[in-house]
């Protein structure tokens, strides 16, 4: 019998989650991410939780392979972690040389968004999800995963693609941290969004949004709708996507105040954008570590199940 352990490391919290060959959840756990007190704190209590996912299991399994999903930048192929933005402290970090000294297993990296999306469709009924699809997650950033022919797509040389700062349409007055001041990230991510509500009406964004009683606060509206509905196009236009799924911390206030008229518009345009639907991720909190157990099973099959040449 195989299991596999998922661990999802976002910027406040890491997640586990412990599955067996049927890829169903067994045990979950978490901690504070705690990134600022460094790389040597953080892989000794990553090491310690999942060692003791996997003793207190009912089966006190043996872990057959570790998959790993993080906030990027990130080298999946190397294993370093390349973000002072969400993880200030680890950047520079081998995540993977790092847990395989120290457990004696094989682990695979991967983006969160692309662990988030293994995870989501797999708590759907398999049967119904579409082989392309994508999954935006608006956050304290934007990360975007696609799956193509139900594989999770990247570009030349295997890279991750950042779609999320790439142009939403709209232009800020106020420029991202990767250059632009008109990507996604800089007008849909949570932090873009809070902040523009606060200093143009020094209130939050639900409040503006409760009620839009004036051409600046309508226009805050628009903008908003606007990028989200051009940021689908570009990413259906491109990928095929049927379903575009929606995830992160600002996905309720999506659901309430934007995704209604957006998926009008986007059902009002030409078939290779308007037969795609915008779906509400579930909400489970142990989808990304399930996803990126997921992911160690897939590539730990790939590897040893490989047929002889
Ligand atoms: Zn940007």
């Amino acid at each position: 019998m195989s299991f596999y352990c998922g661990v999802d490391i976002g910027g406040t919290g890491v997640k586990l989650a412990l599955i067996n060959e049927e890829e169903r959840i067994l045990r979950t756990d978490s901690f504070s991410t705690s990134s600022g007190l460094g790389p040597d704190f953080f892989v000794d209590a990553l090491s310690k939780a999942i060692v003791r996912l996997t003793k207190e299991s009912k089966a006190s399994c043996q872990l057959t392979a570790i998959g790993i999903g993080c906030t990027g930048p990130i080298d999946t192929d190397s294993g370093l972690i390349l973000n002072p933005y969400t993880l200030p402290g680890l950047e520079g970090m081998n995540i993977l040389d790092e847990i395989q000294s120290r457990l004696q297993l094989p682990a695979y990296l991967e983006n969160d968004a692309n662990t988030a999306h293994l995870g989501e469709i797999a708590l759907y009924d398999k049967g119904i999800v579409p082989g392309n699809t994508a999954l935006m997650t608006f956050g304290t950033g934007v990360g975007c995963s696609i799956r193509i022919d139900k594989k999770i797509f990247r570009t030349i040389g295997g890279i991750h693609p950042e779609i999320g700062h790439t142009s939403a349409g709209v232009n800020s007055d106020i420029t991202c941290y990767c250059g632009k001041n008109n990507c996604m990230e800089n007008v849909l991510s949570g932090t873009a969004i809070n902040r523009d509500a606060q200093r143009l009406f020094n209130q939050t964004p639900e409040k503006v949004l409760d009620n839009p009683d004036n051409t600046e606060k309508k226009t805050f509206r628009e903008h908003l709708i606007a990028a989200l509905t051009n940021s689908i196009t570009t990413i259906v236009g491109i990928f095929n996507s049927e379903q575009v799924f929606i995830a992160g911390g600002m996905k309720n206030l999506f659901a309430k105040y934007l995704i209604p008229e957006t998926q009008q518009r986007l059902d009002k345009l030409l078939p290779v954008f308007g037969g795609t639907k915008i779906i509400l991720t579930e909400g489970n909190l142990y989808s990304g570590s399930l996803g990126a157990a997921l992911l160690a099973k897939i590539r730990y099959q790939e590897i040893h199940d490989a047929p002889l040449s």
